[in-house]
């Protein structure tokens, strides 16, 4: 098969959809790859290390588009690229259609094989496409958290990690799926003293059984949290409501009971956000302050570490390219469960019930 990986367009997206490294398991399978001159620049990658690992280089997005089978990438197509889809070309992405009913449309009109990353789904319900950008979200909160939380930039002036004779900064974290445990783990090795919050016994649990002493768990609700608020100095937002917008578990009111600078990083911003206050920012300016509490709500944090993201992006996207390659769509998607969860709309035909009843088409 014919591989394409073009260069990213949408605004301030440095990702890129394929490493040299999976260039070189594809090329290895008998596969050709073309990638567009520059594509991984924002990621560290370059054009000298795709040829190497066996990929063609081609100098315009236009060029990928018309040659390949398959084009694989990070974000949906902007509309600058609607016309350059072939019919029946296979595009593997994250889409996010329920967001964007242009997008649906002009997918419907291409005729193309659309399979979205973020909703290929394992049979546990977990979804190993969106998981490693979680991961990196977790992480960086604390990363970003610790910044914030220094006077300069209106925190309270507490280093996380204390020092001998000055206690550690403390940390509630909401929500112990992954972002919660990568920001839990990220916290407790800086030294902090964390607190993490959840309504699934299960994952507390199971934080309880791997985290140190340090870590300590307790049940989400809302007495707890207005406990929890007025002696913590960093709080994390890691909740999700599968579908759903995430639930307000720190309302407006609760900003007067925290101390003067403490730092909300609320990660599930992209989905409403879990704190009343909460209104997406870019990394550009990436926090406001309300009652003195600092608030940052970034909604695309792994934007600002593309080489981790793409890498961490590509280890789990590999497999299933490498899949559609050997196989061609249809025998790959019969054979994978998972991956058949991944079609979105084929061939002009939405076959994914959650759109059609998004926009009221025909499934
Ligand atoms: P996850 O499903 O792994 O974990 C969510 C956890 O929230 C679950 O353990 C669930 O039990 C818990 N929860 C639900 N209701 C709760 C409540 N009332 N109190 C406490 N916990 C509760 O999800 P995830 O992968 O960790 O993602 C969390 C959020 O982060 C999502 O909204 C996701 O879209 C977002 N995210 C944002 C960015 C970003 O750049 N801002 C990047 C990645 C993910």
């Amino acid at each position: 098969m014919i591989v394409g990986v073009p260069k990213e367009i949408k605004n301030n997206e440095n990702r890129v959809g394929m490493t040299p490294a999976g260039v070189f398991e594809l090329v290895k399978n008998n596969h050709t790859v073309y990638v567009q001159s520059g594509a991984g620049e924002g990621s560290g990658f370059f054009n000298q290390d795709y040829q190497k690992a066996g990929a063609t280089i081609l100098d315009t997005i236009g060029q990928v588009y018309a040659m390949s089978d398959m084009i694989v990438k990070v974000k949906e197509p902007i509309a600058q690229e609607y016309d350059l889809i072939q019919k029946g070309q296979i595009l593997f992405t994250y889409f996010h259609f329920a967001s964007s009913e242009a997008l649906t449309k002009a997918m419907i009109k291409s005729k193309a094989v659309c399979i979205a990353y973020e909703t290929v789904e394992d049979e546990d319900g977990t979804l190993p496409l969106l998981t490693p950008m979680s991961e990196v979200a977790g992480r960086m909160a604390i990363q970003q958290g610790a910044k914030f939380l220094e006077k300069p930039v209106k925190g309270r002036g507490v280093l996380l990690g204390g020092v001998p004779g000055v206690a550690p900064g403390r940390v509630l974290v909401l929500g112990a799926g992954t972002v919660g445990i990568q920001a839990a783990k990220m916290a407790a090795g800086l030294g902090a003293h964390v607190t993490i919050m959840d309504v699934n016994m299960k994952r507390l649990r199971q934080v309880n059984d791997i985290m140190p002493s340090h870590v300590v768990t307790e049940f989400s609700n809302e007495f707890n949290i207005r406990k929890h608020i007025q002696t913590h100095d960093l709080i994390i937002g890691g909740v999700l409501l599968k579908g759903a917008k995430a639930p307000n578990l720190i309302t407006r009111d609760m900003l007067k009971d925290m101390r003067p600078g403490t730092v909300i990083v609320d990660v599930a911003v992209d989905q409403g956000g879990c704190v009343e206050t909460t209104k997406p920012t870019t990394h550009e300016d990436p926090t406001y302050i309300i009652d003195d509490v600092v608030h940052y709500c970034v909604a695309n944090m792994p934007g600002a570490v593309p080489y981790t993201s793409t890498v961490a992006l590509t280890n789990v996207t590999l497999p299933y390219v490498l899949k559609l390659a050997n196989m061609g769509w249809r025998s790959a998607c019969k054979l994978d469960k998972s991956l058949s969860m991944g079609l979105n709309i084929v061939e002009g035909e939405v076959v994914y019930k959650e759109i059609a009843e998004t926009f009221h088409l025909e499934e």
